[in-house]
């Protein structure tokens, strides 16, 4: 059985599984029965997509949604998996085509609409294609009380007896009633499914972001508050993990790197030391934490910006698994927002997913930059929404913000009237009035906006720059190395038609003092 990281990775294109999906997985890919509630949005098709490929055979999708499966099968087929689906838009051609598909065993997922299962040749070809298991989206469907039912998926119950494989069924509907119905539906005479119901939240850890400055004593401050506590510090490159390491030892901390590039036996032994360990430090790339399951790590702190929201969830999850309290703390900085923003640009990825891995990479950008509720803000990204926090650095102390539409309308100005040609450190000297000899070979000291922006220092011009990053106005070209580009979210800024608001603790104060809790 290949790996459910290896797939997620290489056939799915995600860094990382989001909340709730791995446990999922894995007991689906185990051949369990499961019922599994999760938000809208939250990632439910890839609980069964990738346990599908998986295991032997051909998975089963029933869904209702026509347009949806049909969205879903082409989306499979794009990444090279053998996906087919029976609806009634099905062109005769393409029926006959996954039947065929279906008999020779070629096919991982097949999606079929319910009605499908009141044909007895339906179910016969089913038994003769070697099933493996059934998955059900939608499975309130079921429910005779709800406003959704399906009389269809009443059959679902008989094809699981013929059939005798696993059923895995999914929904966002939570309410106990309706649960008890799809259970009795669904799996009759079966033992009851394992449910999945657990909330994404993790109200022990809290949260934290700062803006890097001297991000190397952020990061020793963090582990000092901390001394004798086991914890992890995760960073951007494999040179910066045996640094950090070293300058923790130096301190007095018991500390040891971890990255891809080590020795397996190594690698293992640091695994091992961390497992037994009081209060070992592993800084290490994100290579660590696959197999860690340490229940009382008290800290994660990440020393450079993860590459998405899903990563950061999974990364300071490590943290607390015992319940007890657990604190994390995020650095992130403009040179991260370039970094992560050139891998997705540079990488090998279709444009589809491309442009999916800049807003993955927004929404973390959005939670470092929130300006309410940092737990709101990342549970609200997974379709969460009935959030209580008191545990976060905003809960904490509310970030103060400022009506900043002057500003961001001088930088948007000056970018334009550089033609998108220029990156902050020389779109900041035309704000403020800088002579420099780029500025003058450019004649840049003959444009409107040479100089208009003397009310703030460079410091805090580039806090608004990179703000204006985060909140994705503005977009460095990965053609032009550091060029700023406009982006269209930006327009009605500039047309004065919208205001923005923005933090103010970067920008008012020259430097900004992070948000660590001793
Ligand atoms: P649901 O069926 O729960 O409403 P979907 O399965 O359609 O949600 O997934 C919602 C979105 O989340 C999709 O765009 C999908 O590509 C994305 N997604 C799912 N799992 C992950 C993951 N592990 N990392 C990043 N994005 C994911
Ligand atoms: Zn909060």
């Amino acid at each position: 059985m290949t790996g459910a990281l290896p797939l997620l990775r290489d056939v799915f294109g995600f860094d990382a599984f989001r909340p709730g999906q791995e446990e999922i997985v894995m007991a689906v890919a185990g051949g369990e029965n499961v019922l599994a509630i999760m938000p809208t949005g939250g990632g439910k098709s890839l609980c069964y997509q990738l346990p599908a490929l998986m295991r032997d055979g051909v998975t089963l999708v029933i869904s209702p949604l026509i347009a949806l499966m049909r969205d879903q099968v082409r989306a499979l087929q794009e990444a090279g998996i053998a996906a087919g689906a029976l609806t009634s838009g099905n062109t005769e051609d393409e029926t006959a085509a996954v039947h065929e598909a279906l008999q020779e065993g070629r096919l991982k997922l097949l999606y079929m609409a319910p009605e499908r299962l009141a044909s007895s040749g339906t179910v016969a070809s089913l038994r003769r294609a070697g099933v493996s298991m059934i998955a059900v989206d939608e499975a309130h469907c079921v429910s005779q009380w709800g406003h959704d039912f399906r009389p269809d998926y009443l059959a679902i119950g008989q094809l699981r007896q013929t059939l005798d494989v696993p059923v895995s069924a999914f929904t966002a509907t939570a309410d106990a009633e309706t649960r008890a119905e799809i259970v009795e539906k669904l799996f009759p005479g079966a033992e009851a499914p394992r449910q999945f119901l657990r909330g994404f939240d993790r109200p022990n850890i809290h949260l934290a972001f700062a803006v890097k400055n001297k991000p190397r004593q952020q990061i020793m401050d963090f582990a000092e508050a901390r001394r004798g506590q086991c914890g992890i510090v995760y960073c951007s490159t494999r040179a910066k993990t045996e640094d950090l390491a070293r300058a923790l030892d130096a301190q007095g901390h018991s500390a040891a790197h971890y990255h891809g590039g080590m020795d397996p036996a190594d690698r293992r032994a640091v695994e091992e030391r961390f497992a037994r360990e009081d209060g070992l430090i592993v800084v290490a790339t994100v290579a660590f934490g696959m197999g860690v399951d340490k229940p009382d790590i008290r800290w994660v702190a990440h020393a450079d910006l993860p590459k998405s929201i899903e990563s950061y969830y999974q990364e300071i999850g490590r943290a607390g698994r015992d319940g007890g309290p657990a604190e994390t703390l995020t650095l992130f900085g403009p040179e991260d927002i370039r970094l992560r923003r050139a891998q997705i640009d540079e990488g090998l990825a279709p444009p589809e997913r491309r442009a999916a891995d800049h807003a993955r990479l927004n929404a973390l950008l959005g939670l470092a930059e929130a300006m309410e509720c940092r737990r709101k803000t990342l549970l609200g990204y997974f379709g969460e929404h009935e959030v209580t926090c008191g545990q976060c650095d905003l809960c904490d102390r509310p970030a103060e913000t400022f009506d900043a539409t002057t500003p961001v309308r001088m930088a948007l100005s000056a970018i334009l009237r550089t033609g998108e040609y220029f990156g902050t450190g020389h779109l900041v000297d035309i704000l403020l009035g800088i002579e420099t000899d780029k500025v003058k070979a450019r004649r840049h000291d003959q444009l409107p906006t040479f100089g208009v922006g003397k009310e703030y220092n460079k410091q805090q011009w580039q806090a608004i720059f990179r703000q204006m990053m985060g909140r994705d106005l503005v977009r460095p070209d990965p053609e032009r190395h550091g060029a700023l580009r406009m982006t269209e979210s930006a327009r009605p800024i500039l047309r004065g038609e919208e205001e923005i608001t923005l933090r103010a603790d970067s920008v008012k104060k020259a430097v900004s003092t992070p948000a660590v809790r001793a």
